[in-house]
């Protein structure tokens, strides 16, 4: 029967799509909110580090293009909602978007009323930080992610400024919500100094830079998060998933209800076959020589 039934269902891959990998940072601060550098400044230091592209996400503040040679800005802006005590409830990101007029400060606005804003614009949508332990903006699990779930296309799964990882919450976005829910890493730098950057990133499949394509791209799921750990090759065949690693490292497999169901350790290479019971599954890694990890996206039975 198990075998019937896996015959009628097929997996969906993210990474169809293939295309040139480009190494994006999708959260940082400038002087335009609380950053300690210029948009410029920002732009010359990821440029140095590697990055093709940059989305500069100030606080409730949006940028112009300060065109640095050899690296491509985006527009992005952190959006926050604020409970009726004036705290901050949350902090979401916005990717391609075009204005930050009618968003607090100053005025508290709650969780629904942000995401119905946000939603307005051709945005993408994506939750930032949701674990961060001892701030008003830590969000509780299951009270304040279901008022946000569904509305979200993305969620930070490793933000370099927390060092915390949100496996858990990412999972319980997938279980519950009806969509797709995409994990990302980041930096979240702000210090002059630099080193709060190269901490967590992106590393985007698409045939070049244009907005269109990265858009393109980051909604397909088409990348994948890293805390410092790279990812060689991600292929599907019927229900396997086949991951390759440049250097020797862990897979672990996660599905639904965040159970790691397959462990592969000191391989450079590993395959899990998805189940039928599966809702989705997907896949951290872990690389041996600087204890640093890598997430893919959900793979969904479909
Ligand atoms: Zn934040
Ligand atoms: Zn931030």
């Amino acid at each position: 029967m198990g075998s019937l039934l896996i015959g009628k269902k097929s997996l969906s891959n993210p990474y169809a799509a293939g295309g040139n990998a480009y190494k994006i940072q999708p959260h940082c601060h400038s002087t335009s909110s609380d950053g300690e550098r210029t948009p410029a400044e920002v732009m010359a230091a990821y440029k140095a580090l590697g990055y093709d592209a940059v989305f500069l996400t100030d606080h409730v503040a949006l940028n112009s293009d300060p065109e640095v040679a050899g690296i491509q800005w985006f527009q992005g802006c952190e959006y926050e909602c604020k409970d009726e005590a004036e705290a901050v409830q949350a902090h979401i990101n916005g990717w391609f978007c075009e204005s930050v007029e009618g968003f607090g400060p100053p005025d508290p606005v709650g969780i629904t009323t942000l995401l119905a804003l946000m939603k307005l614009q051709p945005m993408l949508i994506g939750l930032n930080h949701p674990t961060a332990a001892g701030q008003t903006y830590n969000i509780t699990m299951p009270d304040e992610l279901d008022q946000m779930a569904n509305d979200i296309g993305f969620i930070e799964v490793y933000n370099g400024g927390f060092v915390v990882q949100c496996d858990d919450k990412w999972s319980y976005c997938l279980d519950t919500k009806t969509g797709p829910v995409w994990g990302i890493a980041s930096d979240d730098s702000h210090l002059a100094d630099g080193s709060q950057d190269n901490k967590g990133w992106i590393v985007l499949y698409a045939p070049s830079l244009t907005a269109a394509n990265v858009k393109a791209a980051l909604q397909a799921g088409n990348f994948y998060a890293t805390g410092g750990a790279a990812i060689t090759s991600i292929v599907v065949s019927g229900h396997t998933v086949t991951i390759t690693l440049p250097d020797a490292g862990s897979v672990y497999w996660v599905v639904t209800g965040n159970k790691i169901v397959q462990t592969t350790t000191g391989i450079t290479s590993a395959s899990y076959t998805v189940q039928p019971k599966d809702k989705w599954a997907r896949a951290i890694i872990y690389r041996n020589s600087n204890g640093k990890y890598a997430w893919t996206q959900p793979f969904f039975v479909e």
